[in-house]
């Protein structure tokens, strides 16, 4: 039933220009094909797997050069191939790192036979400024980072929106694997020799998913991590699915929603403690005690995602500039709608999300909530 479902979705979308070339591609690598070949066919697959065979057959019927552009693996260079069908695909391309315009047209020179000349990946003449990616203005992991900073811990992590911790200005995650690695690579570190107390991070989905068993092997092998879970109500990074702790099924259907702390205790951790992320005093107080326990603790950093919540998480916030020093410790939270303008340090208002940490960090009062009305 998926196979035929598959064949006949309109989400695989056939487009005929030219029949000297045909390229089959999905996703981003779509847009990066229409810029670069604009005068190729094109089958986008929008549904991948299963595979719409005879779509693919037919695809290469009508076209006399058949060339496959995808990122990372040959996923579907392989089962173009597996049908019989004369491809070029990998070959032109490296097999590691996201593909790009300039990376397309280095494709496009192979092809027709020239000399690939390197290229820059922005536009002409655009010189934009080199920056990490950052937590969204108002995220709530932004507080539990930032009171990370004030430790000399080894912090472990995975894959969520939490990883973007790793990048300056937080810089406070050491290390990260798997899902769930972030707890059972702070297990692995102990046993392993490591002297400092180490905190492992993970997404409140990725716990129910691949951390409880990280979690049980703390505990019955007398390991002393300080496990974080950040609990942001949803599974942020793949686009705000529900999970087994929001109450609510993948269909929107109401559920009994599983407590993470309750199955924390169920585990056998003894110290088991919420936290409010915008409350820095809170977090350090939390991550202080704990990690001084010589036992295994969880800490539950819980505030909803602005972006799932679709509104602010309070009133957006300004700086006086009477009354700042200049000092930049506000930069230091890497929120996005906190910019420096020549040495000013302003907040941009369209991007603030009310959530006050800055108004917290700086030392100088400077920094305040709106009043009703010039926050609309
Ligand atoms: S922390 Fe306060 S004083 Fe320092 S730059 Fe930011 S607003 Fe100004
Ligand atoms: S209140 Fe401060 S930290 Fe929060 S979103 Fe606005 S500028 Fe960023």
């Amino acid at each position: 039933a998926m196979a035929a479902a598959a064949a006949e979705s309109p989400l695989n979308r056939c487009e005929m220009r030219s029949p000297r070339l045909g390229i089959i591609t999905a996703s981003i690598t779509y847009q990066y094909v229409r810029e670069v070949f604009p005068e190729a066919s094109v089958l986008k697959l929008g549904w991948s797997f299963p595979f719409p065979d005879q779509l693919l057959r037919t695809f290469a019927e009508q076209v006399q050069e058949l060339v496959v552009l995808e990122e990372l693996d040959d996923f579907l260079e392989e089962r173009v191939r597996s049908l019989g069908l004369k491809c070029r695909g990998r070959e032109l391309f490296p097999p590691c790192g996201e593909l790009s315009v300039a990376k397309l047209q280095a494709v496009k020179d192979r092809l027709e036979g020239r000399e690939t000349a390197p290229r820059a990946q922005s536009l002409p003449g655009l010189e934009l400024p080199a920056r990490p990616p950052v937590f969204c203005p108002g995220c709530p992991h932004r507080g539990l980072f930032y009171g990370l900073t004030k430790f000399d811990v080894v912090v472990t992590g995975d894959i969520g929106c939490y990883s973007l911790a790793v990048f300056p200005p937080l810089n406070r995650t050491d290390v990260i694997l798997c899902m769930g690695g972030g707890i059972s690579m702070a297990h692995g570190l102990e046993k392993a020799g490591e002297k400092r107390k180490i905190v492992g991070v993970v997404g409140d989905s990725t716990f129910f998913h691949s951390g409880i068993t990280g979690l049980l092997d703390i505990v019955y092998n007398r390991g002393t991590a300080t496990i974080v879970v950040l609990d942001n109500r949803t599974t942020a990074m793949t686009g705000h699915q529900d999970h087994p702790g929001t109450g609510r099924t993948l269909q929107g259907e109401e559920t009994s929603a599983a407590s993470i702390e309750a199955i924390g205790r169920a585990c056998g951790v003894r110290r088991v403690r919420t936290v409010n992320p915008y409350n820095l005093k809170e977090v350090q107080a939390a991550l202080r005690e704990e990690v001084a326990a010589a036992e295994p603790s969880l800490i539950i950093s819980r505030a909803p995602c602005p972006l799932h919540e679709r509104k602010p998480v309070g009133p957006r916030h300004s700086i006086d500039p009477q009354k700042c020093r200049r000092c930049r410790a506000c930069l230091k939270l890497g929120c996005p709608a906190i910019e420096n303008h020549q040495g000013e340090i302003r907040i941009n208002q369209l991007l603030c999300a009310g959530c006050g940490t800055c108004a917290e960090v700086c030392k100088f009062q400077a920094i305040g909530p709106l009043g009703e009305e010039e926050s609309k």
